[in-house]
């Protein structure tokens, strides 16, 4: 080697320690944040941050909940108030109340299917209960979501005390299960208060509703769950569910609306 190629060699090393640093000092001042999708809409576990939080954790103190960059104490329905670096044609699929050993296998078939990711507000009961599950869900990359701990209603009815810990209970649960740390909170039924918010801003979290909601919970046929899911728009964040029941309907819809979307140019994105 001449001495520019050990200069060269000298650089390059001093580049990638320094790359090295940055990328645990970035790691440190933003806990629990996730690799945010990439063009194409998805989040390869090729860009795993070093020291990001792995599908098995081992065993350490419990989760510490820390405030994210700018908590807002109001529901996002739109994905550029929670990610304002996504595409500008990105949509958010959100799928609540699993995970579930029936749909959330069939859902997840589906999208890895087409290449396309989603954020799964789980109930932590249910994430206690099929770990495996949790962890198949995160290690397709897909984003998680604090859905509280037992899916209580009207969760805005609920006492402070018991509020708190139904979203510290979910937290600890995904968290230990999947060693995500957990930033956004759905409440059941998007039911908010005041009381609420401050609870999921005590807990260093954002409140996360949706824009498009087919109500497929209740069974209203797959063709009017597709019909109101294609309405959606670039910046759109949709609402369907994996758990609670029979959920044939919104699989049947989701089969078609997602190629449906994908041909109008939309990119699916984490939250
Ligand atoms: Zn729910």
């Amino acid at each position: 080697m001449d001495e520019m190629g050990r200069r060269r060699a000298i650089y390059l090393g001093v580049l990638v320690a320094v790359e090295t640093t940055l990328a645990a000092c970035a790691d440190t001042s933003a806990p629990g944040t996730r690799p945010a999708a990439n063009a194409s809409g998805r989040t390869p576990k090729a860009s795993r941050r070093p020291g990001s939080p792995s599908p098995s954790p081992s065993p350490s103190p419990s989760p510490v909940f820390r405030p994210v960059a700018v908590p807002t104490r109001r529901p996002i329905h739109l994905i550029s108030e929670v990610n304002p670096a996504a595409p500008p044609n990105a949509i958010a699929l959100t799928i609540d109340d699993g995970p579930d050993p029936e749909w959330t296998p069939r859902v997840l078939d589906l999208l890895a299917q087409h290449h396309v990711v989603a954020t799964f507000c789980m109930i932590g009961d249910a994430v206690r209960e099929y770990p495996d599950l949790a962890k198949r869900v995160t290690a397709a990359g897909h984003a998680i979501c604090n859905h509280t701990m037992s899916h209580p209603q009207p969760f805005a009815g609920l006492s402070a005390e018991r509020m708190s810990s139904e979203v510290a209970g979910a937290h600890r649960e995904i968290w230990k299960t999947t060693g995500v740390t957990t930033r956004l909170f759905r409440a059941p039924g998007g039911s908010w208060s005041p009381a609420v918010l401050n609870t999921v801003a005590e807990n260093g979290m954002q409140p996360l509703d949706w824009d498009i909601d087919p109500r497929d919970w209740s069974r209203p046929g797959t063709a009017a769950i597709e019909r109101d899911l294609l309405r959606a728009k670039p910046g759109s964040i949709l609402l369907c569910h994996d758990g609670g029941g029979d959920r044939a309907e919104t699989l049947r819809a989701l089969t078609n609306v997602v190629p449906a979307l994908l041909s109008r140019g939309l990119t699916f994105v984490t939250l």
